[in-house]
């Protein structure tokens, strides 16, 4: 296979509502799990605030190879699992409430210096409801991107070292999302009275060693395999969602579940693993990672694998801009509700 100079384009819609239906009519049982929360979330994020916070007054006076090394050996992992909270927060699976579950997400952004908690959770939705849809999906490079990139291993590692950049700039194409909302003016608000903290109370070394953190924990660090791992076409030329199965998911609360997380998004990340056991063919019938390593490499020195490894499409499957992406929740509600109107 040569290496690919467009993105790969589907006539189909995104592939995961279809299997939601299917799932649920095999596997009736995964519907206690929709709409579960898990408040422990919160403490899995008070702890890593608390260690990187505390790491950073460590470091504050330390030589910068120190500072580096700490970041990148220690530091990043947290500050993942951080992104991993954030994203819980997104999809409201820590609290009943979603003002709790945007605190939740401006407090667990604390550490990584730019307020985008609430960005994020934006962008992110219409993620999973337009996957591959270009002007709605942040997840997908922009046309930039790739042309500049392409398959050269050197382009690939300096787009993972400067991934939140390039995330950054991608969100100027998502023109028919309003994302300016009143939590993104409170996350930003927190955000830079907390920055402004750590630099006067720790100094700037403190302040540089969290940036550090967020650029290791997304970027060139085994860690930043995540972003090969989810949607680039890695392991199949038509599978365009891979789960990740192996021991990062500890730290990384199980966010290698991505199938699992895509087919039912109004399930915590800590029930993500019994949906794969409650429907296995589901999922060992897909292709799989087990090492964010060996990704890491794959995806660097593969000349097949550039940047344009990913599946685009225009059919939006008449799903409305407003969506909120908790197709399994109205699958079950749809359900129950014709119930409730006979008894
Ligand atoms: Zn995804
Ligand atoms: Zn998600």
């Amino acid at each position: 296979m040569a290496a690919l100079t467009d993105f790969v384009r589907s006539n189909t819609t995104e592939p995961h509502r279809i299997r939601t239906r299917q799932i649920l009519k095999s596997h009736p049982e995964i519907k206690k799990l929709i709409g579960q929360k898990n408040p422990n979330t919160f403490w899995v994020a008070a702890f890593c605030v608390v260690l990187m916070t505390g790491m950073a007054w460590l470091v504050r006076d330390q030589s910068w190879w120190i500072v580096v090394a700490a970041a990148w050996f220690i530091g990043a992992f947290p500050a993942h699992t951080l992104f991993v909270c954030i994203h819980e927060a997104a999809h409201n699976l820590i609290f009943k409430k979603p003002t709790a579950n945007a605190w939740a997400a401006i407090f667990a952004n604390l550490p990584t210096v730019f307020p985008t908690a609430l960005t994020f959770k934006n962008f992110h939705i219409k993620h999973h409801a337009f996957q591959g849809v270009h002007e709605l999906d942040a997840d997908l490079p922009d046309w930039y991107e790739a042309r500049l990139i392409k398959n050269y291993a050197i382009g690939k590692a300096i787009w993972l070292l400067f991934y939140p950049i390039f995330q950054g700039i991608r969100t100027l194409r998502m023109k028919e999302l309003a994302v300016f909302d009143k939590w993104v003016i409170a996350n930003f608000i927190v955000q830079i009275t907390f920055d402004v903290l750590i630099v006067t109370l720790f100094g700037w070394k403190a302040l540089a060693f969290m940036v550090l953190c967020l650029f290791f924990s997304v970027g060139l660090h085994p860690l930043g395999a995540r972003w090969a791992q989810e949607h680039f076409l890695t392991l199949d030329p038509q599978q365009e969602t891979y789960s990740y199965y192996g021991p990062l998911n500890g730290p990384n609360l199980n966010v290698g579940f991505h199938n699992e997380h895509h087919d039912f998004p109004s399930i915590p990340w800590n029930k993500l693993p019994e949906i794969k056991k409650s429907a296995p063919e589901y999922y060992e019938s897909l292709k799989y990672h087990t090492s964010f390593v060996k990704l890491f490499f794959l995806f660097l020195f593969d000349q097949e694998i550039s940047l344009y490894s990913r599946i685009v499409r225009k059919e939006r499957g008449r799903v409305p801009v407003s969506d909120q992406s908790k197709p399994d929740m109205e699958l079950v509600q749809s359900q129950v509700a014709p119930a409730e109107a006979a008894a």
